[in-house]
């Protein structure tokens, strides 16, 4: 049965990083809602205002607009196979359809939990950066890019960093993980369902783990 792999874990434990892996290597399509959410607050719309301002306080995209989303895109021809969520679900009622939606589509929802303590969080927030080009994910601390402030592959192209990552901000999304998702993983857990893999390792080291879990009985 093909798989929805939802990538659970704290802003900041690299969730993106291994669903760009798990993309580029299993060609599995990533379905991030943060980058939906980032592209679609560029546009000059009502509702693009109101995106930005919830992105900037740090706080959540109502249920019935990420939902729609993530149904819309989910139903793409690229998706039958299976696909990897990054950032979805983020709250019971999310959590909810995603259940049905799995029905819907005949595949099951396996979700993994990249484990970082929250102290090393706020660290690994603060210091991301990323290629506007390419979207390749760096941090100054941990994954600095082989010359200052520019992608290895886009040399033309400065790193960015997303608004969202100043401490203000860092600390408000971390604070709404704890109340809104949280929950969830005990959900996942009390269900039998949720892997866990240790963060704090190497990316590559992660994503060996994932890999182990997501290639497992195919
Ligand atoms: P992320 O890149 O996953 O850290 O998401 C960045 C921001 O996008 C979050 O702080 C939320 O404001 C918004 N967002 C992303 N995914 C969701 C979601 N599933 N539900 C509601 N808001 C979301």
């Amino acid at each position: 049965m093909a798989r929805i792999i939802v990538l659970m874990g704290a802003p900041g434990a690299g969730k993106g990083t291994q669903a760009r892996l798990l993309q580029e290597r299993l060609h599995l399509p990533q379905i991030s809602t943060g980058d939906i959410f980032r592209a679609l607050k560029e546009s000059r719309t009502p509702l693009a205002e109101e995106v930005r301002k919830v992105m900037a306080a740090g706080k959540l995209v109502s249920d019935d607009l990420a939902i729609r989303l993530v149904r819309e895109r989910t139903g793409r021809q690229d998706c039958v196979h299976g696909y990897v969520l990054d950032g979805f679900p983020r709250t019971p009622a999310q959590a909810a359809m995603l259940e049905q939606l799995a029905i819907e589509q005949g595949k099951r929802i396996e979700p993994i939990l990249v484990e970082v303590p929250t102290d090393c969080l706020e660290k690994r927030m603060i210091g991301r950066r990323s290629c506007p080009i390419c979207g390749e994910i760096y941090n100054v601390h941990f994954k600095p890019p082989k010359s200052d402030d520019v992608c290895d592959l886009h040399p033309e192209a400065r790193l960015i960093q997303r608004a969202d990552d100043n401490s203000e901000t860092v600390r408000a999304r971390l604070a709404t993980f704890d109340q809104e998702t949280r929950p969830l993983l005990d959900y996942y857990d009390a269900a039998k369902l949720l892997h866990r893999v240790d963060g704090t390792q190497e990316p590559e080291a992660i994503y060996r783990d994932i890999e182990r879990i997501v290639t497992r009985d195919r």
